[in-house]
C-alpha cells in the first residue's frame, strides 16, 4: 500500500495517515519454466490462498498468472524431485504442460485455464503423440535413478530437534549468505518495510531469509536463534518436519536442487536429509 502523512488545518498539531491499497491486477504467463519451480506455488497455495486464510495480494497475483511449463528431459546430479513424490514430468500447479518431442513438444492442457490458452493457439495434430511423450518423461525420470524412502524423515526431524551438536555439524561448511533461501522455489517467509520519502511512502513485502541472524532478531536484541545450527535446524525442519506435519506429509522442498548446486560451500541438504534419516 502507499501512504501519506498528512496535517489538517483542524489539528496542525497531530500527522494524519491516507492510506492507498495497491492490489496488483496485471496477467501474466510464465511460460517454460520446469516442473520443480512450479509446483512450488502449489505450496505456497496451502499457506496463502486456503479456506481459512486468504492473503488478497498473493491470491490476486495467483489468479492473474498462468503458467506454462517445459519437462525437463537432462536431470542434473542435484536433481532430486523423485525423492519428494515429484518427477521431471510433473504437472502440480500449472496449467499447461509440454514435453520435447521429435520436431516440436506436445501440449497437455492441465487445467480449465490451460485449455483456453491451448484453444488460442495453433497446433498441428500428431499420430502417438502421448505415447511419445510419455515416453520422453519415463526416461527422464530414469535418468534420476532410484530414491530413497524419506517417509519417516519427518518424524526423525523433531527427534533430532535438540541435538544441536548434530545440527553445528551440519552447518559447519555454512556462511549464512542466504543464496539457498533466496533461490528457493518452495521458500515463502516474508519481511514487512516501510519506505518513506518525505512524508510519503509505501509499505512493502519482500522474500526474507531465515539462514540470516536478523531473521529472529528482536527489538530487545535478543535473538531466539543465536548460531547456524539453529538457523539450519529451523530450515530444514520446517521443509521436512513441520510442513509435512501441517500438510499431509507433503514435504516443502521440491527436489530442483538449487540450494545444493548455487551454495558457495557445497552445502547439501540431501546429505542433511540422510543424515536425519539415519540417526
Ligand atoms: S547457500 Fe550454503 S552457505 Fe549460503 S546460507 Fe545456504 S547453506 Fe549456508
Ligand atoms: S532443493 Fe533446495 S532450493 Fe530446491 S526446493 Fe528443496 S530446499 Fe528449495
Amino acid at each position: 500500500m502507499r501512504f501519506k502523512r498528512v496535517k489538517t488545518p483542524e489539528e496542525p498539531e497531530t500527522l494524519g495517515l491516507e492510506l492507498e491499497e495497491t492490489v496488483p491486477d496485471a496477467k501474466t504467463v510464465v511460460f517454460g519454466a520446469r516442473p520443480c519451480g512450479i509446483r512450488g506455488f502449489a505450496m505456497f497455495d496451502r499457506v496463502y490462498a486456503t479456506d481459512r486464510v486468504t492473503d488478497p495480494y498473493y491470491k490476486a497475483r495467483r489468479d492473474n498468472t498462468r503458467f506454462v511449463t517445459v519437462a525437463c528431459t537432462a536431470p542434473m546430479n542435484t536433481c532430486f524431485c523423485h525423492w519428494v513424490g515429484s518427477g521431471p514430468a510433473d504437472d502440480d500447479g500449472t496449467d499447461v504442460l509440454l514435453v520435447p518431442v521429435e520436431g516440436g513438444y506436445a501440449a497437455r492442457a492441465v487445467s480449465d485455464e490451460g485449455e483456453a490458452m491451448l484453444a488460442l493457439v495453433e497446433t498441428t495434430e500428431k499420430k502417438g503423440v502421448k505415447a511419445e511423450a510419455d515416453a520422453v518423461a519415463k526416461a527422464a525420470r530414469e535418468k534420476l535413478g532410484d530414491a530413497p524412502d524419506i517417509s519417516d524423515v519427518p518424524g526423525k526431524i523433531m527427534e533430532a530437534f535438540d541435538d544441536l551438536d548434530f545440527w553445528t555439524e551440519m552447518t559447519a561448511a555454512c556462511v549464512s549468505c542466504g543464496a539457498c533461501t533466496y533461490l528457493c522455489p518452495t521458500c515463502y517467509c516474508f519481511n514487512i518495510t516501510d519506505e518513506s520519502r518525505g512524508l510519503s511512502g509505501r509499505r512493502i513485502r519482500t522474500w526474507d531469509n531465515c539462514m540470516s541472524h536478523n531473521y529472529t532478531q528482536e527489538a530487545s536484541g535478543h535473538n531466539p536463534r543465536p548460531t547456524k545450527a539453529h538457523r539450519m535446524r529451523n530450515r530444514v525442519g520446517h521443509k521436512f518436519g513441520y510442513y509435512p506435519d501441517l500438510h499431509d506429509g507433503t514435504i516443502l522442498c521440491c527436489g530442483c536442487g538449487r540450494c545444493v548446486s548455487r551454495c558457495p560451500n557445497s552445502v547439501d541438504i540431501r546429505r542433511i536429509v540422510m543424515r536425519v534419516k539415519e540417526r
